[in-house]
């Protein structure tokens, strides 16, 4: 069997879009695609009356290259968030299929699949936030076409471990597609699951400029997976997904010098979650603050709501994360510059101030 017999079947022969710009040829005088011969006021030089390239080849060279797989292995869209509804609709059939999903997690997953009509099956992660195996092998029938690992997992900061991954990966051949968020991995020092791509044909990996390629704005994510997996999302993707001035851009966060300045703030981000980490547990009024392999903590408070208005009132948006499972205390901080760091611990301390002169 093929991973593509789990696809929906409408969607394996849909016939795709056919647009200008991809059966087009090179030409000096383009009269195919009903642009705009004049370049935009003000963005000379930016090639933006032109459609873009549905799939830049400098870009997939170089996303290829930064995460070693093969062109074949991978297809560009508008960020992870765009991959993970595409999987959705290809895979799973409208009032009949399912996604499984570990709560509390990135909330994107359940979103797509209610969008199209997909059952969301919930396997709770443990008091420690780690993922119940069992629990989710269990889960596993033949409606499951999905299953998402997201790891490090948003919102709680916990890495899965990379046995369980394949142990997944194992269980679910010919069953379902594993799909392993990785949108923080960056910042982790787990190995990736990128790996398991060439050894299963139903294992598929998101990565993501947004966290530690500074590039949210961009709207680039990317997804590996086998080529036939690959051939099937991009049948389904808008005809151009990528605009000219975001791929511009994401090349040059992809360039010698913009990962340099990546590395080295991934380094910063390492630090000040360890320096933050510390700092938090002994302020006044913090109950616990989560191990984190990713960009942020969970920190739970005796009084989260409190601290989150304190903040805000100081000037600093943080994430309110009490609505999700085992997390009713807590709320998400993302690692800033230490400048910014300061002050969420300048704030902390002096309502801590406040409580011992009252
Ligand atoms: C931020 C985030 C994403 C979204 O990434 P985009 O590429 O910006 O769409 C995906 N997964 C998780 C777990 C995230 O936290």
């Amino acid at each position: 069997m093929s991973v593509l017999d789990l696809a929906r079947p409408e969607i394996r022969t849909l016939q795709p879009y056919s647009s200008a710009r991809m059966e087009a040829g090179g030409g000096q005088i383009m009269l195919n695609a009903n642009e705009s011969a004049w370049e935009p006021a003000g963005d000379a030089g930016s090639g933006c009356n032109r459609y873009p390239d549905p799939q830049p080849a400098p870009l997939l060279q170089a996303l290829a290259k930064l995460y070693g797989v093969q062109r074949e292995q991978l297809c560009v869209g508008r960020g992870s968030d765009e991959a993970i509804d595409l999987l959705v609709r290809a895979f799973c059939r409208a009032g009949q299929d399912a996604i499984v999903i570990q709560p509390p997690t990135f909330g994107m997953y359940a979103v797509s699949a209610r969008i199209q009509n997909a059952a969301v099956i919930e396997v709770p992660l443990a008091q420690d936030f780690a993922l119940d195996c069992d629990a989710l092998l269990a889960t596993i029938t033949s409606a499951v076409k999905l299953v998402f690992l997201c790891t490090p997992n948003n919102p709680s900061g916990k890495s899965i471990g990379r046995d369980d991954i394949e142990r997944v990966a194992q269980a679910l051949a010919g069953k379902a597609l594993l799909v392993v968020d990785e949108a923080y991995i960056e910042f982790s020092e787990q190995p990736s699951a990128i790996e398991l791509i060439g050894r299963y044909e139903h294992v598929a990996v998101l990565r993501t400029l947004s966290k530690a390629w500074a590039l949210a704005g961009a709207r680039i994510g990317t997804l590996i997976a086998h080529p036939d997996v690959i051939g099937l999302i991009r049948r389904i993707m808008p005809p151009y997904p990528l605009p000219t001035p975001c791929v511009a851009a994401a090349l040059a966060a992809l360039s010698p010098s913009g990962q340099l300045a990546a590395r080295e703030h991934i380094a910063v981000v390492r630090e000040q979650r360890a320096f933050m980490r510390n700092a938090l547990s002994a302020v006044l009024g913090v109950r616990e603050v989560l191990p984190s392999d990713a960009n942020f903590l969970a920190v739970r408070f005796d009084d989260a709501g409190a601290v989150y208005q304190r903040l805000q009132q100081a000037g600093i948006v943080v994430r309110d994360v009490r609505r999700y499972p085992n997390l009713q205390d807590a709320l998400r901080i993302t690692i800033g510059t230490p400048e910014e760091n300061a002050k969420v611990l300048a704030v902390l301390n002096e309502m801590t101030a406040d409580k011992v002169q009252a």
